[in-house]
């Protein structure tokens, strides 16, 4: 394995240049820790600049049989960070990958790559007097949409199981071949941004939760901003009512009467979406004593 990085890493920085080829122990521990005990080590960092450049790394990777774990921004807080999920990997940080790379307001959808924050699609609709929204993660302005959606995460609104309202993927494979899912592998196609299933096989699940790929460019849908919106809060005091409440709520949904998103959550989880861990007030104690979750 040793020799075998080292010609990899040669071979990288002929590619990359040596700025984003990163051996260095301080950056790697950057990608080490999580917000739970790992003991997996990062061999370096790569980060390629454009889809060439992923294929041209995956395609050495392949050749000198170095596993590879993908990021897009890294902040997979609470499942991981960007610590990879097996031993002695080196990390391929997509963050470069930035860009927004088609946007209809008309047909109500984005296409971004891997490096493309939330931050920065808000900002973009903004720039763009935008008359859509998109669906947003409690997590934070700067985590990525592809690495979420990739995780099948969460969001708010109508379109708030993120990966039901994507298309049209762009990956590169472990041999450096890039496929296009859906219409996509049409040259001209002109469905290929509003058409999940194009023809044949559908394949793009295989992307989620599984690392069999790089997803390089991923479409995304916008909802139109409703005329009307109201955000609210719902507490309830007693656990013995929970069952009741998931009642309710299974009612509403099964009549299609709360078409977004809808999230209970416990109150250790509410206090993380608010405020950073109070170690002062828990004297450095870990987990969250009782009595702080509770007041
Ligand atoms: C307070 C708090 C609130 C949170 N709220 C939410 C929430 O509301 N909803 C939610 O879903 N999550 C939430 N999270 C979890 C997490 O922060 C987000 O899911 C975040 O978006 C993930 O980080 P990322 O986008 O940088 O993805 P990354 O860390 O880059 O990647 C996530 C996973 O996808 C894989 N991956 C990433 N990019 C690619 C690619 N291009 N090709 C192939 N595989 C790839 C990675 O290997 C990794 O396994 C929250 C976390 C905290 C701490």
């Amino acid at each position: 394995m040793e020799g075998n990085l080292k010609q990899a890493l040669c071979a990288w920085q002929n590619i990359l240049g040596l700025k984003h080829v990163i051996t260095d122990e301080a950056s790697l521990k950057t990608t080490q820790t999580a917000t739970f005990l790992t003991t997996q080590r990062s061999l370096a960092i790569i980060q390629p600049g454009d889809r060439t450049e992923v294929q041209q790394c995956l395609k050495i990777a392949n050749q000198y049989q170095i596993p590879i774990y993908p990021i897009s921004t890294g902040k997979n807080w609470g499942y991981g960070s960007s610590v990879p999920v097996q031993d002695s990997c080196v990390i391929m940080s997509l963050a470069r990958l930035n860009r927004i790379v088609d946007y209809d307001e008309k047909l109500a959808y984005v296409t971004v790559e891997p490096g493309v924050t939330q931050r920065q699609l808000f900002e973009y609709l903004q720039s763009q007097k935008s008359n859509l929204w998109m669906s947003v993660t409690g997590s934070t302005p700067d985590s990525s949409l592809i690495g979420n959606i990739l995780e099948r995460g969460l969001g708010e609104g109508l379109y708030g199981d993120r990966f039901n309202y994507v298309c049209s993927l762009e990956v590169v494979l472990p041999t450096g071949e890039c496929i296009h899912t859906g219409f996509g592998r049409f040259a001209e196609a002109r469905a290929v941004r509003v058409n999940r299933w194009g023809v044949g096989p559908y394949v793009d699940g295989l992307f989620t939760q599984s690392n069999l790929g790089v997803v390089t460019q991923m479409t995304l849908w916008l909802t139109p901003i409703p005329r009307y919106f109201q955000l609210f809060w719902y507490a309830i005091d007693e656990d013995t009512r929970l069952e009741e409440l998931v009642d309710a709520v299974r009612y509403l949904k099964l009549q299609g009467l709360i078409p977004s998103a809808f999230v209970i959550n416990n109150d250790i989880r509410m206090l993380s979406y608010q405020q950073q861990y109070p170690w002062q007030e828990a004297e450095g104690a870990m987990p969250l004593p009782l009595n702080l979750s509770q007041d």
